[in-house]
């Protein structure tokens, strides 16, 4: 599901509760190989962000595979707990990508992937890749996903300096990319939001691609979002990553979590008291998968008892002939 501007508008008189998103080519790409989506499941409701790569054919065919795969997934399967539809729904991301892989012109193609999602007050944060979450809160910023690059691994081990990464020649080589290899390891934290008082300003997060924080500070990013809403805080953003030569495309997502993000569940959560009442919500309606398998079984018995009153009355024959 993807809100146009009039929906947006709709959901709520208060815009600085809104979620917006934008992506944008850039200056000097022809292609936009960027894809963000909101995903309405049986689960809950998924952010994504994916920044495709291998080049035309293919970057913009791996971000539109994974978002396609991942919707899905995401759809078919009745509700399951968040981490696991998330993971999930990632690896499946991964096979059809690797089997599309097999064609010679799409042999290179891969996408990262940040996502979140969203049930009741819990969340999990995914992430393949460079494309980052980051959480805001009273205008401080703080990065809550690791990237998967070479450069990171040379912070890890001390070898260059977290501020000279961005910079660095390599600043941009992936260790880890959905379709890269038989099977994806996903990063999972799971959050938890916690409520506020009314007056209290709440936290946003923040998904997005390098193409912007390449060209944006965490701190201006931190700033935008919490003194504009969500949706003038993304074109401002995506104005000054172009305005500073927007050579790579540029995505983002602001979330406005209505409460505070924590590690730990809020006092009295049961997450099978929330996957129960996520089951009712539905009202006992099928989800295709399950209608599908319940079909299979129904077909199986139903062929299965064919066979064995077709086998007595053949014994019945044969017993009468003798
Ligand atoms: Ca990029």
């Amino acid at each position: 599901m993807l809100l146009n501007d009039t929906e947006r508008g709709s959901l709520s008189d208060d815009s600085t509760l809104v979620p917006a998103a934008a992506t944008d080519t850039g200056c000097e790409r022809e292609l936009n190989e960027d894809r963000y989506a909101v995903i309405d499941c049986p689960s809950g409701v998924a952010w994504l962000v994916c920044d495709g790569m291998g080049g035309a054919p293919g970057g913009d065919l791996a971000a539109q595979i994974a978002i396609d795969s991942i919707r899905r997934d995401l759809q078919n399967y009745p509700p399951r707990d968040v981490e696991t539809a998330l993971r999930s729904a990632v690896q499946e991301s991964n096979r059809v990508i690797v089997l599309r892989r097999q064609n010679p012109a799409f042999s290179q193609m891969g996408t990262t992937m940040v996502g979140a999602l969203f049930s009741g007050p819990q969340l999990v944060i995914g992430n393949v890749g460079d494309s980052r979450a980051y959480l805001v809160r009273d205008g401080a910023i703080q990065q809550l996903t690791k990237d998967h690059t070479l450069v990171q691994e040379l912070v890890d081990r001390g070898e260059i300096q977290a501020e000279d990464a961005l910079s660095h020649p390599k600043a941009h080589v992936l260790v880890r990319a959905i379709g890269a290899e038989p099977t994806v390891n996903i990063d999972i934290d799971k959050f938890w939001i916690w409520p506020t008082g009314e007056s209290a300003p709440g936290d946003f997060l923040v998904l997005c691609s390098d193409g912007l924080y390449s060209l944006v500070s965490e701190t201006e990013i931190g700033a935008a979002v919490s003194e504009d809403t969500p949706q003038s805080a993304c074109a401002k953003l995506v104005e000054i990553a172009k305005a500073r030569g927007g050579f790579d495309n540029i995505t983002l997502a602001v979330i406005p979590l209505n409460g505070e993000l924590r590690r730990e569940p809020p006092p009295g959560y049961d997450s099978e008291v929330e996957l129960q009442k996520r089951l009712v919500a539905l009202d006992g309606e099928l989800p295709p998968a399950q209608a599908r398998s319940f079909l299979r079984l129904v077909l199986t018995i139903f062929l299965l008892s064919g066979m064995a009153a077709l086998l007595v009355v053949l014994l019945m024959v044969f017993s009468l002939s003798r």
